[in-house]
């Protein structure tokens, strides 16, 4: 009896992560992520597993990011009972974003239902608060590198990925083959996490490949200051879309810094977003205990950029629209396909003293991604805005590794794997990660369909 491994979704684009491991005993899952983006892919959430859910024994959770973690409750609804392996960090991450996403379906199918937008008579949501306040009690917190086991002939453990606070690498064991799962793979650079240590020797890798196409600017930090420094002096704001957990923690970071060495001029900060403010607290709490996952010497007041504002409530933030004086706001979502961000876009994008900042991936069929393209409108709430603030793509905050930076993961592995599978990245993306990791270090790469079953 073979091991299998079975890519049930980031193939071919870079969300709904899911892979099944299936060793003929048991059945685990790492990550189950929610797809995100147009709604072809938003609609494969809806499409069942090939397997039962309660013939699952165990998820892994390499990190608490939706397109890794926001399937979670459909699959407690559909009967998994098992445990979730993750990180202390992640489990508390992950509450956050589950609460959150559990709250957006309602409000879909709700918005569905009294807009006849569904063609079901009564548009149902993928889950409620309820399932999602189901999966928490089920997350097992465990240390980096504590070998456990979740089900019969499988042991894992988790290894820090540097991506996000709590994100890891799954390192599983079964029937004496070994193989790793990348999961989201950080920056060795990132501000304030520790880099990722490199795979151990194993079997076989799955490796993201999100920027699989791409090398990030070596630094955006000078081309955030100008944006800022350019904006506010023609007597504009600063409109920063950031996803909720993590990026809010760089662009802080990163606008501290420019504040203290006087690159930029102090204006409001305002953080718009119940979900980044709730996870902002938990990296103020990593900071805190000053968590070994966290890059040596950073402090508390590193994610204090000076004049900062929580903008906790609907009203606070409505009351930016728009700031009565020249500010800089970063709000949720990251691509903007939904959140208090969408408002702001309404707002400041017609006039062209602002400016909006992407600062990450920004998936095909997203608002962000039509800014980034260069649209001349974008449609909000059923209305063409027009586009006519500056709009400046920094790829340099990105979270996540770049093609060489990859590669330099994989190489730092003491032995090559017999395989490397490439997947969690647009097709050419993915493609061309495989291409480099043929040609530079001569192992053998398979870029997996959707679907696909391979033999370990
Ligand atoms: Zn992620």
């Amino acid at each position: 009896m073979h091991t299998s491994l079975r890519f049930l979704g980031a193939a071919g684009t870079v969300t709904g992560s899911k892979l099944l491991v299936d060793t003929g005993e048991s059945r685990l899952l790492i990550d189950a992520g929610l797809f995100q983006g147009p709604r072809e892919l938003r609609r494969r959430n809806w499409r069942p597993l090939p397997v039962p859910a309660s013939s699952i024994d165990a998820v892994v959770l390499t990190h608490a990011h939706l397109d890794h973690s926001g399937y979670l409750p459909a699959l407690v609804d559909q009967g998994f009972a098992g445990p979730i392996v993750t990180t202390r960090w992640t489990a508390e991450l992950a509450a956050i974003v589950l609460r959150d996403s559990a709250h957006l379906q309602e409000e879909d199918a709700a918005f569905a239902a009294g807009h006849g937008y569904s063609r079901h008579a009564a548009p149902r949501p993928l889950y409620d608060t309820a399932d999602a306040e189901r999966c928490l009690p089920m997350f097992r917190p465990t240390a980096l590198g504590d070998e456990v086991s979740p089900c019969a002939e499988v042991s894992v453990h988790l290894q820090s990925a540097g991506h996000i606070l709590g994100s890891a690498s799954a390192v599983v064991t079964t029937r004496g083959r070994r193989f790793v799962v990348s999961g989201d793979l950080g920056r060795p650079s990132h501000p304030l996490l520790a880099a990722p240590p490199p795979p151990p020797a194993v079997d076989a890798i799955v490796v993201e490949s999100t920027y699989g196409d791409r090398r990030h600017a070596g630094d955006d930090l000078a081309a955030l200051a100008d944006v800022v420094t350019r904006t506010i002096g023609r007597g504009g704001s600063v409109l920063i879309p950031a996803f909720a957990v993590d990026r809010t923690e760089v662009l802080l970071h990163a606008l501290r810094r420019l504040g203290s060495e006087g690159r930029i001029p102090r204006v409001p900060v305002f953080v718009d977003s119940p979900m980044a403010l709730a996870a902002l607290e938990v990296y103020r709490r990593a900071l805190r205990e000053q968590d070994p996952e966290l890059a040596a010497g950073t402090d508390l007041e590193a994610l204090d950029p000076g004049d900062l504002h929580e903008a906790h409530t609907a009203s606070q933030s409505r009351g930016l629209d728009p700031p009565n004086r020249p500010s800089i706001i970063v709000s949720a979502s990251g691509m903007a396909t939904g959140g208090r961000v969408v408002h702001h876009l309404k707002h400041l994008l017609p006039d062209e003293r602002n400016a909006v900042v992407l600062v990450g991936y920004q998936a095909e069929g997203t608002r962000g991604r039509s800014l980034e393209d260069g649209a001349a409108a974008i449609k909000m709430h059923g209305r063409y805005v027009p586009v006519r603030a500056e709009v400046v793509v920094l790829h340099g905050f990105s979270v996540h590794a770049d093609a060489g930076e990859i590669v330099g993961w994989l190489a730092a592995t003491p032995a090559p794997p017999d395989v490397v599978y490439v997947w969690h990245g647009e097709v050419r993306a993915s493609r061309a990660l495989a291409r480099r990791v043929r040609d530079e270090l001569g192992w053998h790469t398979v870029v997996p369909e959707d679907g696909e079953r391979v033999l370990l």
